[in-house]
């Protein structure tokens, strides 16, 4: 029982950040879980384990901006840029771009999509430090804040919409010049000559790792595991009764899709489309580094998180739109190496030995997640399209996926996030939430 409430049988499909912690807050609150995960929780095959990990409350500025459109022909043109989108893919991607560049087209959606943000992962550094903690990992979550570096002063005013933005939603950091700057980090290049110390910020020092000691400790309160891809659902009258599997059917009362890229699928087997297409990212890692960062840093100009990983150098980033299925472009890795020279002079870049991964953000062109009930189907949660603040936003997801999932409504308003705001005739949601008249 939980509460007065009787305990659940819920599937929690994927084993990424999203699955792991929904698996979690479901098992802490005293249902019966089981994890739908074909590979490793955590494991390369996940966003979740290649990520930036950062945990910045600064992640609130969402991919379309006003102003953005002018630039798609410079991605479309600049290999070493640190977004492409491949030619040959934009057939295809035409219905989600257009929906992405509508997103940020005005100031007022830019703003309410960056306020939807901050919804989630404003709290996020002190709700990671407490998973830390509750699943016996405090090793895995520090605060020891976030360093955006720039050229010049410059440099970061012309970035002002963002971080006016930021100061606006609350956010304080301390600007860092010149020597000043060399003393928090000494492996800067010297073309760096201003920085923002963002205290508050924190990091996650291994995340691959960090999902499967999740998912243990969910399984330290009851939660079993089931090494199989979820197929499609059951129903009985309009209600779910099972989980179809590669093995068999799962019966449960719930459901909570949560398989990052592959979520679209499965909620398209319930007649919900939602518009989720693959932001391609890369990272690349330095074993034993004749360097090593204090604390984590985002170079203005290379777009990369710098992110000491497990005792690794890595740079992790690039915004590839092309395909789920086409090979890895490792070109975009030798982007980020270049980066990682000219960045960090003091770095010994290996001639063989570094690690390149590449992974899929499941992204929607406004840039949030679908946390909603199902609309056409009773027992089916989504949780999925956190795009690039996945591993930010995952504790406040997973207690909003819990609550949905017991039939209460989640403390952080879920009007923002609902699947109904893609519509098949309208790009994007052009009415404040508040008017919304199908919100689920
Ligand atoms: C280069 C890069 C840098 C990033 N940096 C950051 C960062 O610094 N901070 C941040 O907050 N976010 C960052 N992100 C974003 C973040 O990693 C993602 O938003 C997040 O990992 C998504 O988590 P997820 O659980 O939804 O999906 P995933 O981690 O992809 O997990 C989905 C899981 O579902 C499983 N699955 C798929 N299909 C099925 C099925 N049919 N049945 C059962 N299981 C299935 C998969 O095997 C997989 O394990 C970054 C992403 C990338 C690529």
């Amino acid at each position: 029982m939980n509460g007065d409430r009787p305990a659940l049988h819920v599937a929690v499909i994927g084993g990424g950040i999203i699955g792991a912690c929904t698996a979690l807050e479901l098992a802490g609150r005293g249902h019966r879980v089981t994890l739908v995960e074909p590979g490793t929780p955590g494991g390369p095959q996940s966003a979740s384990y290649g990520n930036g990990a950062f945990l910045s409350p600064a992640s609130v500025i969402p991919m379309s901006f006003p102003g953005i459109w002018r630039k798609v022909p410079g991605f479309l043109l600049d290999r070493d840029g640190p977004l492409s989108i491949a030619p040959r893919a934009l057939p295809r991607l035409a219905p989600w771009l257009l929906r992405f560049l509508l997103a940020g087209a005005t100031q007022d959606r830019f703003r309410r999509t960056a306020g939807a943000i901050h919804a989630l992962i404003h709290d996020a550094p002190a709700r990671h430090l407490a998973l830390a903690a509750r699943i016996g990992r405090p090793d895995l979550v520090s605060q020891d804040g976030l360093l955006y570096a720039f050229p010049d002063r410059a440099a970061f005013a012309a970035e002002a919409m963002s971080w006016d933005l930021r100061r606006e939603l609350g956010l304080h950091w301390e600007e860092v010049e010149g020597e000043a700057l060399r003393a928090l980090e000494p492996g800067l290049s010297p073309r760096y000559r201003f920085g923002v110390l963002l205290g508050a910020g924190a990091q996650c020092h291994d995340p691959g790792a960090y999902v499967a000691a999740i998912v243990a400790q969910a399984g330290t309160l009851g939660a079993r595991r089931l090494a199989a891809e979820a197929t499609g659902f059951a129903l009985s009258g309009g209600r779910l009764a099972a989980v179809e599997t590669t093995a068999g059917p799962l019966a449960c009362d719930r459901a909570v899709i949560a398989a990052g890229i592959r979520s679209a699928a499965l909620a398209r087997r319930l007649g919900e489309t939602v518009p989720l297409e693959s932001e391609r990212g890369y990272h690349v890692e330095i074993e034993a580094p004749s360097l090593r960062l204090a604390r984590p840093v985002m170079p203005s100009d290379g777009k990369m998180a710098n992110t000491m990983v497990a005792g690794r150098f890595r740079a992790s980033g690039q915004v590839e739109l092309s395909s789920t299925a086409a090979p890895p472009n490792w070109h975009r890795a030798e982007v980020l190496l270049r980066h990682l020279a000219r960045t960090y002079p003091g770095l010994e870049i290996p001639a063989a030995g570094i690690r390149r991964w590449q992974g899929h953000r499941p992204s929607t062109p406004d840039g949030l997640p679908v946390i909603a009930a199902a609309r056409r189907v009773e027992g089916v949660v989504h949780a999925f399209g956190h795009g690039h603040i996945g591993l930010n936003a995952a504790p406040a997801t997973a207690e909003m996926a819990a609550d949905l999932a017991e039939g209460r409504p989640p403390r952080i308003d879920p009007a923002p996030y609902r699947a109904a705001r893609f519509r098949p005739w309208r790009p994007v949601s052009l009415a404040p939430p508040e008017a919304a008249d199908d919100r689920r």
